[in-house]
């Protein structure tokens, strides 16, 4: 397989996804998959009826709409990450009834869906399948479907959930087209885009500068009208359509999504509304709704930048897809690998147990109580905060798998040059034809819990090509050394082509130093960053098992510090650390001095951040920790003023 360019009349992009199983886990990231693959990915379709024998992705009479599609797009990235016989064989049960299941006029899936939107969930994870194994089945299936879609998309339209996530849809016929430039898929890509919501327009004008309560109040929809917001295909009653198209526009895993869609657009019809919609978008986003994990708030909708609302895991991967996606799309800006690496290393491990067996359906910055009580949430159950199999609903239940494997399969692209660009440095091995030649890079040092990073060459014969080489923008002095002893002085938040003939045994090293930095949130809260990483106050965590099997965390230890203006902050790094988030093992730590202030719960979560409050007792040093490692922690931190010293 070979990476996949895009044609003409597209706009051309300089990198492409490599072909999956090309880019193996090593080190701590290595013990992240096999933890996932134990923890829940191997067994999930043997302990969850949703997507076992029995689901109509199977052909049985169980779930035939989203889960098992979600499922197999995380498990077949993962069994081709870890080369796993057992996984990869689970996969093939799937895709060989996908693609049995394919109806004479191109429409597959269980035969009681009529939505369009799980086909689109099914054909990401078929394309995957495709990309690790060349199967062309995958391609005729493709093929066929997206015919029946330009054939009856007026009479079969979009539908609620489809309507909103269409941009995946344009996305995937764009691959197809990119393969064997068929043009009536351009033409598809023109219908699905009419029938999908104006992303571009919404990112732009952005009216949802408020948590969602305040505009689309829950509490006052009449019962019958809240399944039909989400579900619903008849728009009877001449408020629903405002309501249906504020609720899609306001749904955070809706919002993670269809920001990738106006980049996807314009690869084929190019403005300055598509070209600029991710970058208004997110910085309106991170502005109105933004916390420091790197994500933004959505307890179901989006609900402000205030630390204690939730944040649902399918919103996590969904936004690493799309930063995936446009970053191979082309839409590559230095922003984009930021924030992809910011959400990995942090919101992205805080999700889950450390044994990866159980995750939230809601995270909090500010979390100092994970418990089955009233929280403000927009409208989540008050267990979507526990640890659990499938904490309020089973969507992240099935979703969740493919934020690691994933996430590891875009480390690094193709370029159109013949070489590689690193957009994360986390430990992998990559195979790719670079120059021409079958190479192999091993990237090691730990990162992002040390900041330098070794990439060590092997090639089948020396061979000349490019390797760019990002340094994010927090780095200081950052150096580059060269297999001959050359040391490149490099700056940050810029990306260096190193372009040489490569021999077998070559060793690049990229050196990035940084410093704890204190960065500023909602209501003049503090976060402490080190990296890539937040860091967090963990107080002692006692978890309990509730009778239904999932975790509730509390703690008796004090909270409530807030961090003195003006001192220094010192961070120690501990040495390379290979094991996975939440397991502890060395890494690295950041030492503040804090003092305690008046801060309560409010409720079960912790009571807004005070706003310059006055220490109620002595400073001393606290210790912060990766927020990825946490499952109780402070990260937004009141400033406190006039410091006791
Ligand atoms: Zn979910």
């Amino acid at each position: 397989m070979k990476p996949i360019f895009n044609r003409a009349p597209l706009t051309p992009n300089a990198m492409a996804p490599l072909p999956l199983g090309s880019i193996r886990p090593e080190g701590w990231l290595l013990d992240q998959l096999r933890t996932q693959a134990d923890g829940l990915s191997r067994k999930l379709c043997e302990v969850w009826p949703d997507v076992g024998e029995n689901c109509a992705w199977l052909g049985g009479e169980g779930d035939g709409w989203e889960r098992a599609p979600y499922y197999l797009d995380g498990l077949i990235p993962l069994a081709w990450a870890l080369d796993d016989a057992g996984m990869k064989a689970t996969c093939e049960k799937y895709v060989e009834w996908m693609l049995a299941s394919q109806r004479e006029d191109g429409w597959f899936g269980p035969e009681k869906n009529e939505d369009h939107w799980p086909l689109m969930v099914a054909l990401k994870a078929l394309r995957q399948y495709f990309s690790a194994t060349g199967d062309k089945r995958v391609l005729v299936l493709m093929d066929r479907f997206f015919k029946y879609q330009y054939r009856n998309l007026a009479a079969h339209p979009l539908k609620a959930w489809a309507v909103a996530r269409g941009g995946e849809n344009m996305e995937l016929a764009l691959w197809l087209y990119n393969l064997t430039g068929q043009k009536y898929l351009l033409e598809l890509c023109r219908k699905l885009r009419a029938q999908t919501l104006d992303w571009a327009t919404f990112f732009h004008t952005f009216p949802n500068t408020m948590p969602t309560g305040r505009s689309l109040k829950w509490e006052r929809l009449e019962e019958g009208m809240k399944e039909e917001l989400a579900d619903g295909d008849e728009l009877a009653g001449e408020n629903r359509p405002f309501f249906q198209t504020q609720y899609h526009l306001s749904h955070g895993v809706n919002v993670a999504m269809g920001l990738k869609t106006p980049g996807v657009i314009n690869l084929f019809k190019s403005g300055f509304k598509e070209q600029g919609g991710f970058k208004f978008g997110w910085a309106k986003l991170m502005k109105h709704h933004g916390v420091a994990s790197g994500v933004f708030t959505c307890d179901e909708h989006l609900s402000g930048a205030s630390p204690t609302q939730g944040t649902e895991t399918c919103t996590v991967v969904e936004l690493m897809y799309t930063l995936e996606t446009l970053i191979g799309l082309g839409d590559y800006g230095t922003e984009l690998p930021d924030i992809l690496e910011k959400a990995a290393y942090n919101a992205l491990p805080a999700a889950f147990t450390p044994d990866m067996s159980g995750h939230q359906y809601d995270q909090q910055v500010n979390q100092i109580k994970v418990s089955n009580e009233p929280r403000k949430w927009y409208n989540n159950g008050d267990d979507s905060n526990l640890f659990g199999f499938s904490p309020n609903f089973g969507c992240c239940t099935a979703n969740y798998h493919q934020g690691w494997p994933k996430f590891t399969s875009h480390l690094w692209y193709a370029t159109n040059d013949g070489g590689l660009a690193a957009i994360s440095y986390a430990p992998c091995t990559v195979r790719a034809a670079l120059g021409g030649v079958p190479a192999r890079l091993k990237v090691s040092g730990g990162y992002p819990f040390s900041q330098t990073v070794r990439i060590e060459v092997a090639v089948k014969q020396p061979a000349e090509f490019p390797l760019y080489l990002r340094v994010p923008y927090w780095a200081r002095q950052p150096m580059i050394y060269l297999p001959d002893g050359e040391i490149m002085q490099v700056r940050a938040n810029e990306t260096t082509c190193v372009r040489r003939k490569w021999r077998t045994g070559d060793v690049v090293r990229l050196e990035m130093p940084t410093a704890p930095r204190l960065t500023r949130w909602y209501h003049q809260s503090g976060a402490v960053e080190f990296g890539p990483l937040l860091m967090a106050f963990q107080p002692k965590e006692d978890w309990q098992q509730l009778d239904n099997g999932d975790w509730q965390v509390t703690t008796e230890e004090n909270w409530n510090w807030a961090l003195l203006r003006d001192e220094p902050m010192k961070a120690v790094v501990e040495g390379e650390r290979d094991t996975a988030f939440g397991k502890g093992g060395p890494g690295v730590k950041v030492l503040a001095k804090a003092a305690p202030v008046e801060w309560t719960m409010d409720g079960a979560s912790a009571g807004s951040v005070p706003m310059a409050p006055a220490p109620q007792g002595p400073a001393r040093v606290i210790e912060l920790k990766p927020f990825g490692d946490t499952a109780l922690r402070i990260a937004q931190f009141p400033i406190a003023i006039d410091p006791v010293r």
